[in-house]
């Protein structure tokens, strides 16, 4: 009896953690099921490119996946039944159907967060997926030269839309309104670099500047002034999709899952949590930064472990921590901010073309390693010893 791994979310953690499964596990051992509700890898780290126009190669899975032993399916996931071990979807032609597992891996990852800003759904436009960023693509493309942008979020992708923005279209007047100071997390060089830039692409910054309300032609700010915005950007964070807070699952006030060190469920330890939609404490005790550069490593340690309970062998430890922030500040400009373990800022910066350079092989890099999850890594495949629900079971009441 084949184990069936059903792997929910084929975005950077989810089509990781399928791959890396099947390199560990023989074929005849395991049936892994990969459903996602696009047919293609979507890079999310690109959605500013997409939004300004730019054309972003297509990576189908049924290419990516082609004799890998993980079977792609295409299907939207509507619920899970946690106690049942049971996942409903709606298949591309509309048929619902209902899949069992033994072993769940959740990475389902996460959408724009409005924090109920009033105007926001019906007036702002967001880039955390591909269809809201084809939606700006096609907004901007309409709109006249003069007109007013506003990106609202002064974060990693605010900083990384509004460069965008200026760059493709230096005839719209851009503006980014930011909570706090510009880049008040980065380094003094880093600071000064992304004023630099921002200076240079005629981006006016509104800094300490909270937006309340989002209207068709403007935004409001918590201090009652009026911003015009023909188009505003919102990317004030993301949220998590509401499929896991409607089960019996652990989950935080925002919905993420709640995981341990190996990211399983500390409530339902067949579940296992990863990317976007876990919540999992990283070094220095701080909750892991919804990122690719967390959610592959989650991903990584969520296979690695399933991969080691299923054959009776030790997981290896693979320790979470952070390396550098990187930002894309248009096409031709970057910044590295290097970071310490638990993602803080320390002084070294890396800025200008070089570090466009190696934000762009960032961004290759991780797309490719979802395609090669174990390169570089001995992948010997392991018979599976404890197969079905109630071997499982028993290891589970073990751990
Ligand atoms: C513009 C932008 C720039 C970014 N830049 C960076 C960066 O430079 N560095 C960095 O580390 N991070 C960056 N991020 C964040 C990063 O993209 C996310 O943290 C990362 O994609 C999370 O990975 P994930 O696999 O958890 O989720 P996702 O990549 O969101 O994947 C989730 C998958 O689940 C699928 N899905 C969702 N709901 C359903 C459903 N109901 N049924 C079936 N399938 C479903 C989606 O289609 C998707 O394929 C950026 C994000 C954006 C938007």
């Amino acid at each position: 009896m084949q184990h069936r791994i059903i792997v929910l979310g084929a975005g950077y953690a989810g089509a990781t953690a399928a791959g890396r499964l099947a390199k560990r596990l023989r074929r005849e051992d395991v049936a892994i099921t990969l459903v996602n509700a696009e047919p293609d890898f979507v890079e999310r780290v690109r959605m500013h490119q997409l939004a300004t126009g730019q054309n972003l190669r297509s990576r189908p899975f049924s290419e990516m996946f082609a004799g890998t032993g993980v079977e792609p399916k295409l299907a939207k996931v509507t619920g899970i039944d946690v106690d049942r071990r049971t996942v409903a979807v709606t298949d591309a032609a509309g048929a619902r159907q209902e899949l069992a597992y033994d072993t769940l891996v959740y990475a389902l990852g996460s959408g724009w967060n409005t924090h109920g800003v009033p105007g926001t759904t019906e007036h702002a436009h967001e880039i955390a997926g591909r269809p809201g960023a084809l939606r700006l693509s096609e907004r901007l493309a309409r709109l006249e030269a003069g007109r007013p942008v506003v990106v609202v979020g002064g974060g990693l992708t605010g900083l990384e839309a509004a460069t965008e923005i200026a760059e493709a279209r230096p005839d719209l007047d851009v503006a980014l309104a930011a909570r706090g100071a510009l880049g008040d997390w980065l380094s003094p060089k880093g600071r000064l670099h992304l004023r630099k830039v921002c200076a240079g692409l005629g981006i006016t910054v509104h800094e300490d500047t909270a937006v309340t309300r989002v209207d068709a032609d403007h935004v409001t700010t918590s201090a009652g002034a009026s911003i015009p915005a023909e188009v505003t950007v919102w990317t004030t964070g993301f949220a998590v999709h509401p499929i896991a807070r409607a089960t019996a699952l652990e989950v935080t006030g925002t919905g993420q899952i709640v995981v341990d060190g190996a990211m399983r469920s500390v409530s339902h330890p067949d579940v296992y949590a990863i990317g976007d939609a876990a919540m999992v404490m990283g070094p220095g005790d701080r909750p892991l930064r919804m990122s690719c550069a967390s959610g592959i490593p989650t991903a990584w340690q969520a296979a690695d472990g399933i991969a080691a309970r299923l054959t009776g062998t030790k997981p290896p430890h693979t320790p979470l921590r952070y390396f550098n922030q990187c930002i894309s500040l248009g096409r031709k400009e970057g910044l590295i901010q290097y970071v310490s373990a638990d993602d803080r800022a320390v002084r070294a910066a890396l800025t200008g073309r070089l570090a466009a350079l190696y934000k762009e092989l960032v961004c290759k890099g991780a797309a490719w390693g979802v395609a090669n999850p174990t390169f570089g890594l001995p992948t010997r495949r392991r018979r599976v010893v404890r197969a079905g629900p109630q071997e499982l079971s028993a290891v589970n009441a073990e751990a």
